[in-house]
């Protein structure tokens, strides 16, 4: 009896704790999903004592952390990890959209799309590479990147920037041109030139738009990458601009940081941390001047297990990876925006997917 009592007790206090009520949520037309590959709170912090204290990202309300693991690994991989995000499944790593059966799922991407919204992906990798895959293409395997390259056409996704376009037009699996498909199906191509993609007038053209930044995987931005910051800007205005108001759901990705984990190169996370911090400003300011974006910004899983030691300073840090692979801490998660409240607490990385569902209110339109 006591025990019921005290229970009870819990549970009232529980409710009354609850902040916000998940019904009386504001409702964002616009979500922008900011995936950091393998930035972990360590690299957040190195990449904010390194730019004299400071970043975006303390501009953010509210703050989460997230679980990472996926069905067959404490430690995921970008697939997985990515496939939570975009279908609210935990699946093994290496899959793409699919589930432990390697069945298809809808990704909340194509969902938004059917609703009507208008939808993007831009990543400093490859366009086919595993994170902007997970939310547009369905594959067992990441590595097959000419068959995702295939369901990235089919995806009709509104507009695409990334690297990898010898994945659209000097393929080996078949002798389709994919880059000349997505002409033919109504897609302005813009290659290489971040220049020319700044000069279109979105008025001019269509509703599609793919650029193509590099044959394979675009370099790293302290070797000359500079499209991620001034693209995203670009394709912000353009989901605007073809929306007419309806909404966009859009996912960006800081793909870099992971690799510079992996290579366990501090300065070159610090450069891709950075860049990718730019990246958050462009959003927020967007999203400040809108009023109807939700930003949300995350990573799939740490990279590199860093660590920050003692004997550092803020203007010089002694850091240490302890890993070349991914890590399995818990990730932080930032939001910004109407419905950014339901993203604090802890919970599974697949909750952001119901999470920015039922901000877009995706889940009563569905059922
Ligand atoms: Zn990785």
């Amino acid at each position: 009896m006591r025990l019921l009592f005290i229970s009870t007790l819990f549970l009232i206090s529980c409710n009354t704790n609850k902040i916000v009520p998940e019904n009386s949520l504001q409702k964002p037309k616009n979500i922008i999903l900011l995936i950091g590959d393998g930035m972990g709170l360590a690299q957040i912090t190195a990449g904010l004592y390194s730019n004299n204290n400071f970043l975006n990202i303390e501009r953010f309300q509210i703050i989460g952390l997230h679980k990472n693991y996926s069905f067959d690994n404490l430690v995921t991989d970008s697939a997985a990890g990515a496939t939570a995000f975009s279908c609210g499944v935990k699946t093994y790593n290496g899959a793409i959209g699919v589930d432990s059966d390697t069945i298809s799922l809808k990704t909340i991407l194509e969902e938004a799309s059917e609703q009507g919204l208008k939808t993007g992906l831009v990543a400093s990798s490859s366009i086919t590479h595993a994170t902007p895959a997970s939310f547009a293409a369905h594959n067992k395997s990441r590595s097959n990147y000419e068959e995702i390259s295939i369901d990235m056409v089919d995806s009709g996704t509104d507009i695409m920037i990334g690297g990898g376009k010898n994945y659209f037009n000097k393929r080996t699996i078949d002798n389709r041109d994919l880059y000349a498909e997505l002409k033919s199906s109504g897609y302005t191509i813009s290659d290489y030139s971040i220049q020319d993609f700044q000069n279109v007038d979105f008025n001019n053209i269509g509703d599609k738009f793919v650029y193509l930044t590099a044959d394979g995987e675009p370099t790293s931005f302290d070797k000359g990458r500079k499209y991620l910051v001034p693209a995203s800007e670009r394709a912000i205005e353009f989901l605007n601009t073809k929306s007419k108001g309806k909404g966009f759901f859009m996912m960006i990705e800081g793909s870099q940081i992971d690799w510079a984990g992996h290579d366990n190169d501090f300065e070159f996370m610090i450069s891709e941390m950075k860049e990718f911090d730019q990246v958050v400003k462009v959003a927020l300011d967007y999203a400040e001047k809108d009023g109807n974006t939700l930003v949300i910004m995350t990573a799939d899983h740490e990279t590199g297990g860093l660590s920050i030691n003692t004997g550092s300073e803020l203007d010089s840090l002694v850091a240490k990876f302890t890993t070349t692979s991914h890590t399995a801490v818990m990730i932080p998660v930032f939001a910004y925006g109407p419905g950014a409240e339901s993203f604090s607490g802890i919970y599974e990385n697949t909750a952001i997917y119901s999470k920015m569902r039922k901000a877009l209110r995706l889940d009563i339109e569905k059922n």
